[in-house]
């Protein structure tokens, strides 16, 4: 029997009940309410590439799209899924051109988690454009897309960011659409309690991480300036990550370089610029804890401004203190740990096949169960993701 495809972002959707423990950056007390012309709004591409305002959703959109249309040689745009809302949770995959036998690490960036922390946005969207167009160019940028596989997520709660409203960030909230904090919404290590309010935008993102090995990431937030290595779940006393000494020293670069830049920066938690998340204070179910656990993923959490809503004019200048160290930070993953163990998640379960190549028109998916149809036919290319049978299914439109 045929039957068509259910996307299976529907998830369990019961809010929580546990207690929420929030980090301080929930609540930075100098924070005050920006005037309107703080947080000026790109309405055209032209005007994102100023480098001076916050995109639109709908430039937004167009940005990333941009990057493919200008360099189709060097990059792909994946849909990792898509909010409650049904905007877009992006990535561009962003790959060398040269030929090697070598297999080449996957790195991955993500940002604002909490929609209303708004920097690493803007960066992540920044550093596109700068290893794009740096490509060919700088042996620097060159020689790091030819040896690692960069996966760039700028916006992973895009309902938080555009409350309401695709056309300004100054309504941005911390929280999903359904006021879940995503960053306390992760299956947490060690035999915590288990959630059962998964939302589509965590179960997306767990599902990118499963169809892919990320041997290394970082997940930006706002609110202070701070490098926070693992565990969160944990004071280093109560049980140091394995890979501590790594840790400090890959943050302690990060932190150097900035300070060449800005000797003022990341100062607003001790004078170290870095901590283990536990040691600032204890959080459960964030996405940190879990990538490393579950995913043996190096992943820890960049907090890069003090102002959460940064004013636009200020854009520019924390992206020259930090850009330096954003771009070493992904060559840190040449050098990374080996974690004991590794799992690789297959694109398709081995009993599954998939035909034909969905280019275009209809995709027939056959399980052991069923024959189903998947029709991509007015979808834009990229990458999808589906459950299907409680498995992950990965189609990739070309
Ligand atoms: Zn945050």
């Amino acid at each position: 029997m045929k039957k068509t495809v259910t996307i299976l972002f529907l998830c369990l959707v019961a809010f929580g009940t546990q207690a929420q423990h929030f980090r301080p950056d929930a609540f930075p007390p100098q924070e005050e309410p920006l005037a309107p012309k703080s947080l000026t709004m790109a309405t055209t591409l032209d005007e994102m590439y100023q480098w001076n305002r916050y995109p639109t959703y709908g430039v937004y959109l167009e940005m990333m799209n941009h990057f493919v249309e200008t360099y189709p040689d060097l990059c792909h745009l994946d849909t990792i899924g898509t909010s409650v809302n049904g905007r877009l949770i992006l990535s561009l995959v962003i790959v060398g051109t040269a030929t090697t036998d070598i297999v080449r690490p996957n790195f991955f960036y993500s940002s604002t988690i909490h929609g209303d922390e708004l920097t690493g946005f803007y960066f992540m969207l920044r550093l596109c454009d700068t290893l794009l167009s740096s490509y060919g160019s700088s042996t620097d940028i060159t020689n790091l897309l030819d040896r690692v596989n960069v996966y760039i997520n700028p916006l992973a709660n895009p309902d938080g960011t555009y409350l309401n409203d695709d056309n300004t960030v100054a309504n941005s909230i911390r929280y999903n659409a359904r006021m879940v904090d995503l960053n306390r919404n992760y299956p947490n290590p060690f035999g915590a309690d288990p959630l059962d309010d998964i939302q589509p935008e965590t179960q997306a993102m767990i599902d990118y991480a499963n169809l892919h090995h990320f041997v290394m990431s970082a997940n930006l937030h706002g609110g202070s300036e701070v490098m926070n290595y693992p565990w969160d779940s944990f004071t280093s006393s109560e049980r140091p990550h394995e890979q501590s000494d790594w840790w400090k020293a890959v943050c302690q670069r990060f932190v150097d370089t900035c300070r060449l830049y800005n000797q003022r920066a990341y100062r607003s938690v001790n004078r170290e610029g870095y901590i283990a998340g536990g040691d600032w204070y204890v959080i459960y179910n964030g996405r940190q804890d879990y990538f490393n656990y579950y995913h043996n993923t190096l992943e820890l959490t960049m907090e890069v401004s003090n102002t959460k809503k940064l004013p636009t004019e200020q854009l520019s200048r924390y992206w020259n203190f930090q850009s330096h160290s954003l771009i070493n930070y992904i060559k840190e993953v040449l050098n990374a740990p080996q974690p004991s163990h590794v799992e690789v998640a297959p694109c398709l379960p081995a009993n599954f096949r998939v035909y034909p190549n969905p280019t275009r028109g209809k995709v027939t998916i056959e399980t052991p169960e069923d024959i189903r149809t998947l029709d991509l036919t007015n979808q834009p290319s990229g990458l999808y993701l589906f459950r299907i049978e409680g498995q992950p299914v990965k189609i990739l439109k070309l």
